[in-house]
């Protein structure tokens, strides 16, 4: 579903990704790890194409991501992405959140839209918080909230940029526990995380990536037997 092909990226003089490949079969949980600066999060920016690429290919859904004429609603409609910052409205209810694109974008009616919202926030376990205003929840709700707005899409791939990494253990357990939720489910989804236990546990597939290349990949029992010295460090690091 989504396939990255010797895909470079610079910011000026700064180059990024160096030739970065991978790929993602359907259903596949993917943990894209590496240390702080190894472009983690540009690399999933530019699936979303919130990035342009300098060279290679990324193909998701069967779309050319690289093709400047895609059609980016198209894409965005089928690619779900969540940031670590929840960028809920804060003037709109959560029920309001979640069915703005449904209705927006997908020109769903009122009644439909407040379905699927019902349904998505069951799904990440916030049925008794649809007419709160984000304001009212703890962090761990709204990034769950985030999460539902989302899935409210019903998109094909999820995209997760360490959605965990601004909450307090406890808040990070609720909203973990959705992901793999959500995994189980079969959902497709790229999940960039610090949490090597969770990746451990429910990723198909793990990309580590090192000063902008995929430097050793496999496997969820890569981490627990990593074959490069610069994996290891990092789990290392992590203990
Ligand atoms: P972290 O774990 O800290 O989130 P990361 O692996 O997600 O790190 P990226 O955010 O992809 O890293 O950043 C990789 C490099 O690209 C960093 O050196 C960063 O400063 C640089 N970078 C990212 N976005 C931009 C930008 N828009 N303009 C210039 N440099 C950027
Ligand atoms: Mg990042």
């Amino acid at each position: 579903v989504v396939v990255l092909k010797d895909v470079k990226k610079s910011f000026g003089s700064l180059q990024v990704l160096r030739g970065v490949s991978f790929s993602v079969d359907k259903g596949d949980v993917v943990a894209l790890i590496g240390a702080s600066g190894s472009g983690k999060s540009t690399a999933l920016r530019c699936i979303d194409r919130l990035e342009t690429i300098d060279s290679g290919t990324i193909d998701v859904c069967g779309y050319s991501v690289s093709d400047p004429n895609l059609d980016l609603r198209r894409l965005r409609l089928d690619v779900g992405i969540v940031f670590q910052s929840y960028n809920l409205f804060p003037h709109l209810t959560v029920e309001e959140n979640i069915t703005l694109a449904p209705r927006s974008v997908k020109r769903m009616q009122k009644a439909e839209a407040s379905e699927i919202a019902r349904e998505v926030l069951a799904q990440v376990g916030l049925s008794d918080k649809a007419d709160n205003y984000p304001e009212q929840l703890s962090g761990g709700q709204q990034q769950r909230a985030a999460i539902a707005r989302s899935l409210a899409m019903q998109p094909k791939v999820m995209l997760f940029d360490e959605v965990t990494s601004a909450l307090d253990p406890k808040l990070t357990g609720e909203v973990l526990k959705v992901i793999e939720t959500l995994a189980a489910s079969g959902m497709t989804m790229i999940m960039v995380t610090h949490e090597m236990a969770f990746a451990r546990r429910v990723a198909d597939q793990v990309v580590y990536m090192h000063q902008g290349r995929v430097h050793e990949a496999g496997a969820a029992s890569i981490l627990t037997h990593p074959t490069t010295a610069e994996l290891s460090e990092f789990i290392s690091n992590d203990l």
